[in-house]
């Protein structure tokens, strides 16, 4: 039995465009309407078919769905909201795949008062954007986290059931316990990236050709993750300020520790946390949610 059979997906980015794909490949029989809007997103997934319609405006993509994903940025998940709250059928499920989950759970149950709303975050992704970016296995074996509002009790199964047939694995939380969990996991991590990326760009002593040479030392898996989209990435951070403001304290304290045991010459205090930090990535591999191959799986031929 199919939890939803019209499915409406505005913002046709990596994420949407995954989902259009997904659905594609596990139900068929679903109808799916597109909005982007960036005509020239419209234009690629009407050439990759990724819809059976596409729509000019939001509000004419959802007026007979039975679930709404908004796949857009975090900070234009309310005017998105907004655009289409008088269009929408009466008992629509209207979701999200936010990085970020307190901010965009207010602005939907403002937007949208009284409806079935549960906010998501399937935690899988790469560092590409747009249409072209999709593929209909980004779920398989990953987590999807919802925090399902007062309102949304009943829709919150049908939305569970939906991502587990997309490939997922779904966990519920509060907002709040979700945006502090992501600050860690996600959010801290795309900083620090970008931080590292930035210094080294701007460093005098040593060329900028040395560093994109010399990369392989360890800079260039930052580089994946200081890819990412900029704009995804300003409204996260944006949006999650006080979570990650708490992370970056705590990681700043940890630094400056780690900093003082490399000037007292303190070998254990390193060693100590060299192993503990390796038994986490361990942990990861054998959880499933990266590939066991070294050096994450690339081609030394
Ligand atoms: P993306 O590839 O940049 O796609 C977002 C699309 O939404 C773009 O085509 C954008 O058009 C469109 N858009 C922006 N504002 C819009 C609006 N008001 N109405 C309709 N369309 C609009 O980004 P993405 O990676 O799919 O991210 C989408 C959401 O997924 C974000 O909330 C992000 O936090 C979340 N997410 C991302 C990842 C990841 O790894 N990338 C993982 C999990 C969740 P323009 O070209 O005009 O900008």
């Amino acid at each position: 039995m199919l939890p939803f059979a019209r499915v409406s997906i505005i913002g046709l980015g990596l994420i949407g465009s995954s989902i259009a794909r997904a659905v594609r490949a596990h139900m068929p029989t679903v109808r799916l309407i597109g909005h982007d809007a960036d005509p020239q997103v419209r234009a690629t997934a009407e050439r990759l078919q990724l819809c059976d319609d596409l729509a000019d405006t939001a509000a004419a993509a959802v007026t007979d769905a039975d679930l709404v994903i908004l796949c857009v940025p975090v900070g234009a998940v309310g005017a998105v909201a907004r655009e289409i709250a008088d269009e929408l059928a009466a008992e629509v499920v209207v979701t999200d795949v936010g990085s970020s989950k307190a901010g965009v759970a207010q602005a939907l149950r403002e937007a949208l008062p009284g409806r079935a709303i549960v906010p998501a975050h399937p935690v899988a992704g790469t560092e590409n954007s747009g249409p072209e970016a999709g593929f209909a296995t980004l779920f398989h074996g990953r987590w999807c986290i919802l925090t399902p509002v007062e309102e949304s009790t009943g829709a919150t199964e049908r939305v569970q059931i939906f991502w587990e047939r997309l490939g997922a694995q779904v966990e519920t939380m509060t907002p709040e316990h979700h945006d502090l969990v992501l600050a860690v996991t996600s959010h801290l991590p795309h900083l620090i990236a970008y931080t590292i990326v930035g210094t080294a760009s701007d460093l005098e002593e040593v060329t900028r050709s040395e560093v994109i040479k010399y990369s392989a030392g360890g800079f260039r898996d930052f580089t994946r993750i200081a890819a990412s989209d900029p704009t995804m990435w300003r409204d996260v951070f944006l949006a999650n300020k006080d979570a990650v403001l708490e992370m970056l304290q705590r990681f700043s304290e940890d630094l400056t520790a780690l900093q003082r045991a490399i000037r007292w010459g303190d070998g254990d205090a390193l060693h100590d946390l060299f192993t503990r930090t390796r038994t986490i990535r361990r942990s990861i591999v054998e959880q499933g949610q990266d590939d066991p191959a070294p050096d994450f799986g690339r081609r030394h031929d």
